[in-house]
């Protein structure tokens, strides 16, 4: 039987495997991590290359690695790639040094030697820990953490789920494919959607096709993260700590979020792509569109008072509103009689516990953790409990 088997095998599972082998003295012949990707970060990594990412919105603390300096010094040193870089006061890594640092963490601690490739299909306790089904057959461990990332639906709104219907060319950014490949000069091309992995694509558009509009919802507006990096710390999660109702907590997350905000980065790319007109912007809601003669799309926004044709649409709508896991997440609460808020997240113990021996981090983990759970500096804040309870051996 396994000591530990992590459920998901992206940034946080890669990285709280890490810390359970290099910091918390877990054995590593006794630790796995099941992932359906043939490498670790493989998802994280895709969906940064779809939108074109530049530089990471987290500071250079946060990464992989079990020490937080460790991805400031790689840059520093000679097995740097020339094109890693660190951006501002915070030393934003751009993704390329990102990226280096975690395969040089990965290689070091022989990570990828502790996966196995497959999912979770379903979980039932066994004596002294757990049966889970998989589909690469079933694994015993003592101690699971559901470390499963974001919904894997994305977000499609009605409008664009009719058009496509139609055989219209829209694709969603972290969809299979990559909408932004092959950008030819003589395209006009639509980006649907608010936030950085929006301006990121909206950006890259502008520099590859011939148009490239940008269509918000609600008016460009900045902020340096996507919650205050007093939510990394006591200044706000003491009292939510403290606060009792999920409800309350859940209020709490709403209201510290920032989605759809830019850090000045971003913001001053967009106002220069904006000002020297490779970039258009408009704001509107539900989009009409329709295949025009011509094989263009036709938008139509604000009842017909505005006309565009475009050779494609790019969905930058991030994932489904609905809490990771779905329908086997369901089963295992179910199963196991484990408590789960009116927002149908996991109510968890302070160690992150669901039920005795049963872990979850990342956006899973928000009642518990807040706003920044689902963030690189998230997966920090799971750590440290996993530490703080001592339960790794
Ligand atoms: C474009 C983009 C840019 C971002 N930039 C930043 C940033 O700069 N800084 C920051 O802090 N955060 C950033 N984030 C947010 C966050 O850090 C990432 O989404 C990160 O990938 C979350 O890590 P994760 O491990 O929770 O999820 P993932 O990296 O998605 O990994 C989850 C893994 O679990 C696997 N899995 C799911 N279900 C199962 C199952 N049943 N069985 C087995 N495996 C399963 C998935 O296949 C996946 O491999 C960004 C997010 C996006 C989308």
């Amino acid at each position: 039987m396994l000591d530990w088997l992590v459920i998901g095998g992206g940034v946080h599972g890669t990285y709280l495997s890490n810390v359970l082998v290099n910091a918390l003295g877990a054995e590593r012949e006794r630790v796995r991590v099941l992932d359906p990707h043939a490498e670790p970060l493989a998802a994280w990594r895709s969906r940064a290359r779809n939108c074109a990412m530049d530089f990471l919105r987290s500071p250079g603390v946060h990464h992989i690695d079990v020490e937080p300096f460790s991805l400031l010094r790689y840059a520093r040193s000679e097995a740097a790639p020339p094109t890693a870089e660190l951006w501002g006061r915070y030393q934003h890594p751009s993704l390329c040094l990102f990226e280096a640092h975690s395969r040089a963490v990965i290689e070091r601690s022989r990570l990828e030697q502790l996966r196995t490739r497959g999912e979770l299909r379903r979980l039932r306790t066994t004596t002294g820990g757990y049966r889970a089904e998989t589909t690469h057959g079933e694994l015993y461990a003592r101690r699971v953490l559901l470390a499963i990332g974001p919904p894997a639906q994305l977000e499609w709104p009605v409008w664009a789920r009719a058009a496509r219907e139609q055989g219209a060319s829209i694709e969603h950014l972290f969809g299979e494919r990559d909408p932004l490949a092959n950008l030819a000069a003589h395209e006009h091309v639509l980006v649907v959607g608010s936030g950085c992995s929006a301006a990121h694509a909206a950006l890259h558009a502008s520099r590859h096709a011939g148009s490239t509009t940008w269509l918000t919802r609600t008016p460009l507006r900045g902020a340096e993260y996507d919650s205050e990096p007093g939510w990394l710390g006591p200044k706000h999660l003491s009292a939510f700590g403290h606060e009792r109702s999920a409800v309350r907590r859940r209020d709490a997350i709403t209201r510290a979020r920032q989605p759809g905000s830019l850090p000045e980065r971003l913001q001053h790319a967009v106002k220069l792509a904006l000002r020297h007109e490779r970039l258009q912007h408009l704001l509107g809601d539900d989009p009409r569109v329709e295949r025009a003669e011509n094989g263009r799309l036709r938008v139509r926004l604000h009842e017909h008072t505005l006309e565009h044709r475009f050779d494609r649409i790019v969905l930058a709508t991030g994932f489904s509103r609905a809490r990771p896991g779905g329908a086997w997440l369901n089963a295992v609460a179910d199963e196991l009689g484990l408590p789960v808020a009116p927002c149908g997240y996991p109510l968890l113990a302070p160690t992150l516990e669901w039920t005795r021996g049963l872990f979850v981090c990342g956006q899973l983990a928000e009642l518990e953790l807040g706003p920044t759970a689902r963030n690189i500096g998230g997966a920090r804040l799971a750590a440290e409990r996993l530490e703080r309870a001592g339960v790794a051996a």
